[in-house]
């Protein structure tokens, strides 16, 4: 899953109106789209830290004039493009002459490393982004936005806002920059052909080795009239599919925020606030004042030295070393498990730990009178919202779960059960998993194992692992691998022949099925999955994760509420007919996002998918 999950309006006009864990919430979780941002326009220049804070710092002092809070991530993107530009008059103004200055060439500042390390890039994403350092400076202003439009992360009108354009305007000049980036990656190409091509060893000749515009045309020119060279221009896959599920690259050390740090400043700061105007405290305050901040380079020469010590010893470890982990994840929500799973940070303590003190801070409304539970098959997969406990009576869930060792704050009613999560291998620590036998009957395994931006682990490790969940002595679900689980070879496979051989224990097998076929046919394929699922391993199967979601182009993208509701319809029907489904869960519970397959708005009433869901089952 790599839909958006920065704080929604909610969470906006709380900030907007003086709610510090709100402001705290918001900046955190907006932090890694203008690192972003910022990385790809400026190649992650030193300023990077600079404009990253300059633009929160602005953004922060700007909220109470907000009048669209809907608007914020347009706006805040705004704010950081105009800082991307004040950056670059303010670095024209100063003549460069002779030597460039150390920073600007420092190799271990460069996004373009980081980008490749963090995300554990091969193959042709890996060629897409090194091909990025080919662009001008203002291709790349447009890149940086254009590439996370693509990602997912931001809509084209977004991307024309932010550009001042026209949305046709915008779709010309972002043909033209995607024109020039395939250009450039026949480029890299071209040059990483061994041996080299004579006639473009001679053009390269007086090349200094820097990638720029002017050397991308030389070249390009070049490749499209030799013989030889045209051969690598075959077999270019459309950009937009190589990095349409892209994960946000980390933020590095130096800019990151741990959780249970910010939760507990902003547990104290909404104890004692008084309603004043929005003051960022604490750790965020300390960020945004650049206390924090250590040059970027040194955060990304750690990572890039890590990486490349990897590559050498151990060539074909699937083992990452750099902590690939999205910040931004829809299957994991911001508020508590991410931050705390993703914080590079090797304290173990670090763990996912909600604050105790949440619901002091913020009482959640009492449960509901006796909800009627249509099926204790039916659930949800949910993080706290406003109208959680509400939303999860209404929608007669038997279960749900959090993606976390506990409820993290979801106050849910009485006979709607709880299953706790260990969600990687982060939450491996003994409290966290004391936590999950306290809370639950039954434990769900590392999520989403196979991808890098989720749990991200061989099958061995996750083996080598398994014990000490066992040890919980509550019911055992498997690894739930996002794709694949069916497959002879692939990574559940994998796992469950190791699991068998070394004598381990796996209760039920939780799978997670997102489809791209909006039409009827839709239920007849997933049932297709999960029959193949249980086919292969004879367990009782549990579906954690489900949806109509289309990955296969540029954005992900998302059925109408009809299409939806239908589904929801006609999958429960089928899920509740398979005597081997245990159970499943809906993603998500909560539809506080401009997009995605939520079924819940903030206060928790159900919209037309939602109806659907309740309704069945
Ligand atoms: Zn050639």
């Amino acid at each position: 899953m790599a839909v958006p999950v920065e704080p929604g309006v909610v969470t906006v006009m709380a900030a907007r109106d003086g709610d510090q864990r709100a402001l705290d919430e918001l900046v955190a979780g907006y932090l890694p789209l203008v690192y972003n941002i910022v990385g790809h326009a400026l190649g992650g220049h030193a300023d990077t830290d600079d404009v990253v804070q300059e633009t929160m710092l602005r953004a922060v002092n700007g909220l109470s004039s907000l009048r669209d809070p809907a608007g914020f991530r347009s706006w805040l993107v705004v704010i950081a493009m105009n800082q991307i530009r004040e950056r670059h008059r303010a670095h024209q103004r100063v003549p460069v002459t002779g030597e460039v200055p150390e920073d600007l060439a420092d190799p271990g500042a460069d996004f373009v490393d980081l980008t490749i390390m963090r995300l554990q890039l091969s193959g042709q994403r890996r060629e897409v982004v090194a091909a990025t350092r080919w662009l001008s400076e203002d291709e790349r202003e447009l890149l940086s936005l254009w590439w996370l439009e693509a990602a997912g992360r931001l809509t084209r009108t977004e991307v024309a806002d932010a550009l001042n354009l026209t949305p046709q305007h915008t779709a010309v000049r972002v043909q033209r920059v995607k024109g020039q980036l395939d250009a450039a990656r026949i480029v890299v190409r071209a040059l990483e052909k061994q041996p080299r091509c004579a006639e473009l060893a001679e053009v390269v000749a007086d090349w200094d080795g820097d990638p720029s515009a002017l050397w991308r045309k030389r070249i390009a020119r070049h490749t499209r009239s030799c013989r030889q060279c045209e051969r690598v221009t075959t077999d270019l896959a459309a950009v937009e599919g190589l990095i349409a599920r892209l994960p946000l690259v980390p933020l590095p050390a130096a800019l990151g925020l741990t959780q249970p740090l910010l939760a507990a400043t902003s547990t104290s700061a909404a104890l004692t606030q008084v309603g004043s105007a929005p003051v960022v405290t604490g750790k965020v305050a300390l960020f945004l004042q650049g206390a924090l901040v250590k040059p970027i380079a040194a955060a990304a020469a750690a990572v890039i030295a890590a990486g490349v010590a990897v590559t050498v010893v151990l060539p074909s470890s699937e083992e990452p070393v750099a902590q690939a982990v999205s910040v931004s994840t829809s299957a994991a929500p911001p508020t508590s498990i991410l931050p705390a799973e993703t914080a590079p940070s090797p304290t173990p303590s670090s763990s996912s730990v909600p604050p105790t003190t949440t619901t002091t801070v913020a009482p959640a409304p009492p449960p509901p009178a006796q909800p009627v539970v249509a099926s204790v098959k039916k659930g949800v997969s949910t993080w706290n919202f406003d109208g959680v406990t509400k939303a999860l009576g209404d929608v007669r869930a038997g279960w749900y779960y959090t993606w976390g060792s506990t409820p993290e704050g979801v106050t849910a009613p009485p006979n709607v059960e709880f299953v706790p999560m260990v969600w990687g291998e982060k939450s491996m620590d003994q409290a966290n998993l004391d936590r999950a036998k306290a809370n639950g009957k039954a434990l769900l395994g590392f999520n989403e194992p196979d991808f890098a931006e989720q749990s991200n682990m061989t099958p061995e490790r996750a083996l080598d692992l398994w014990p000490k969940l066992q040890e919980t002595g509550l019911r055992l679900g498997a690894p739930s691998v996002g794709v694949g689980g069916d497959k002879a070879g692939g990574w559940l496979d994998r796992f469950m022949t190791g699991a068998a051989q070394r004598g381990l224990r796996v209760d039920f097998i939780p799978i997670h099925w997102y489809g791209g076929d909006f039409s009827a046919a839709a239920v007849g394929q997933l049932k297709s999955y999960v029959e193949a699922v249980h086919a292969r391993y004879g367990k009782p199967v549990w579906l954690t994760e489900y949806a109509l979601i289309d990955f296969s182009g540029g954005s992900p993208r998302f059925p109408s509420l009809q299409e939806e509701a239908a589904f929801a319809r006609g999958s429960s029907a089928m899920l509740e007919s398979l005597p081997y489904v245990e159970r499943y869960a809906w993603f998500a519970l909560p539809a506080d996002k401009p997009t995605g397959t939520g079924l819940y708005l903030p206060g928790g009433t159900p919209n037309q998918a939602g109806e659907a869901y309740r309704d069945a089952g």
